[in-house]
């Protein structure tokens, strides 16, 4: 196969050759590798594991794929549609499919069906609404203290379901140092922001001179404490994780990574390496997977899932449900099937194991964890509890509890101003009385006028919101504000 031109920006950087397995140290050495098929057998090592060389041959084509993979002819109708999601796969990634199995997990992910243009309800370009969350093109900020930083729209492979096909895999949709300036000058301006997550597309696909300026530039700003990159290169493409690259991001620490792995298959020998070299660095990871019907909807899959990747020390993060996305229609479970893979997660392996699984609320409202019940009933002193083997006990909770001994050191604490964000822990912090839905006061108005007795609005305001009282959490209360979803606090 002719190479394509690289058409993610391009480091000159030499990938070293793999020196570990999956399962020794570095000390017990023995060279493991992903198979190749037949049609990649003769190409060298050092080009094989050469990103460069991973780049220019993706694969994309019916000819291109049918020379490794047993294509069905819906895969054929997928890949040949007009109006398709961008279609790119790694060799190392294609080397992982089954070429006779039509269900193979990592043959489902990366290799278009017809099914995959059909629409169905609820389906939305911008399900999670980012753009309308957007301040200035890419950047993201939906919740109090932290935002989400748009740098690329190019992955090194693509994912049918992703979540911002709108925009992924569209060079033209790239952003630009201009962009990047305006990002950056929103981050330099909203001090409460500590936390800067950055994501694309991959940001690790940039040009490393590119990734460096925006880390560099984060680093600057002093209120942003941490970073993280969400990447999915060292599942598509571990032999971009260089030596050389940690050692360029570890200079800007504290910066913490999000892969995404979404079924035990994806976790070889090679991505073993990559992770050993970013955990080298000092880069702590952890694992976004996704819910996908027919690919990982299973609690025995979940689980062998986890188990691996704690086992690379890579905690399992989140579990997301599957967004509302053109693409993404066949993909769908429902949320009751998450609830069940918790339940057969939490109490039957460690802890650390377990992912919050969350659906991404759509319109906006940032992730809502899901999880099966356990707090089965309470009452004053008394709580209910079930654990995982269905066993039911109580918690005598203390009867003399007082909540203000804390107060003086909460005094002392840092109070973050959430700028109307504070949501029910606002109510319980008796920063509010109540979240309204927009035009809630006028609706129940009914069209009156004012008149002798709903004329002064003090009298539904509680004693200490009114004016100069004081919460029970040691902070004043902020009066009222309006949330990002058009509701009301007061
Ligand atoms: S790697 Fe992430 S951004 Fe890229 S296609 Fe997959 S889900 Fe979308």
């Amino acid at each position: 196969m002719l190479p394509k031109p690289v058409e993610m920006d391009a480091a000159q950087e030499v990938e070293e050759p793999p020196s570990i397995s999956e399962d020794e140290p570095p000390s017990k050495a023995v060279l493991l590798h992903t198979p190749r098929p037949a049609l990649w057998a003769d190409i060298p090592d050092e080009k094989w594991n050469d990103w460069h060389w991973q780049i220019a041959h993706r694969l994309n084509t019916v000819d291109e794929l049918s020379q490794i993979v047993n294509l069905t002819a819906e895969e054929v109708t997928g890949l040949t549609a007009d109006d398709k999601f961008r279609v790119d796969i790694t060799p190392y990634f294609a080397s992982l499919i089954d070429p006779d199995d039509p269900d193979c997990p990592v043959r489902r992910q990366v290799i278009p069906l017809g099914r995959e243009l059909h629409a169905f309800t609820g389906m939305m370009a911008d399900s999670l609404a980012e753009d309308r969350h957007s301040p200035v093109p890419g950047l993201v900020h939906r919740y109090p203290d932290r935002a989400l930083m748009l740098v690329t729209t190019q992955c090194a492979s693509y994912c049918r379901y992703c979540t911002r096909s709108r925009i992924v895999g569209n060079p033209h949709q790239t952003f630009s140092k201009v962009d990047f300036a305006a990002q950056l000058d929103y981050l330099r301006r909203t001090p409460q922001i500590r936390d800067v997550l950055l994501s694309g597309g991959d940001p690790l696909t940039l040009n490393p001179k590119t990734l460096e300026y925006i880390l560099a530039s984060l680093r600057e700003i002093e209120h942003i404490e941490i970073i993280r990159i969400g990447t999915r290169v060292p599942v598509f493409l571990p032999q971009r994780i260089t030596d050389e690259l940690c050692d360029m991001i570890r200079q800007y620490h504290p910066v913490w990574m999000n892969i995404h792995v979404n079924h035990p298959k994806e976790i070889t020998p090679e991505l073993n390496r990559a992770l050993d070299k970013l955990l080298s660095a000092g880069i702590p990871l952890g694992n976004q997977s996704v819910l996908l019907a027919g690919i990982n909807d299973s609690v025995d899959i979940q689980r062998e899932l986890v188990h691996k990747l704690v086992k690379n020390r890579v905690r399992p993060y989140y579990l997301y449900q599957c967004d509302l996305v053109k693409g993404a229609g066949h993909f769908r479970t429902t949320v009751s099937k998450g609830i069940e893979i918790i339940e057969g997660l939490r109490g039957h392996t460690s802890g650390y194991a377990v992912p919050t699984y969350v659906v991404d609320a759509p319109g906006g409202g940032g992730k809502i964890p899901v999880m099966p019940q356990y707090l089965i009933s309470q009452s004053p002193g008394r709580v209910v509890l079930r654990n995982y083997e269905g066993y039911i006990t109580t918690y005598d909770e203390p009867t003399d509890y007082d909540p203000h001994q804390i107060d003086h050191l909460n005094q002392q604490s840092v109070h973050r101003d959430e700028s109307g964000q504070g949501g029910v822990s606002g109510l319980l912090a008796g920063e509010s009385q109540a979240i309204k839905p927009e035009g809630f006061d006028t609706l129940h108005q009914r069209g009156g006028a004012a008149h002798r007795l709903n004329g002064d609005a003090a009298k539904w305001q509680p004693y200490h919101q009114n004016g100069n009282g004081h919460n029970g959490n040691g902070h004043n209360g902020n009066g009222h504000s309006s949330n990002a979803n058009g509701h009301t606090n007061e």
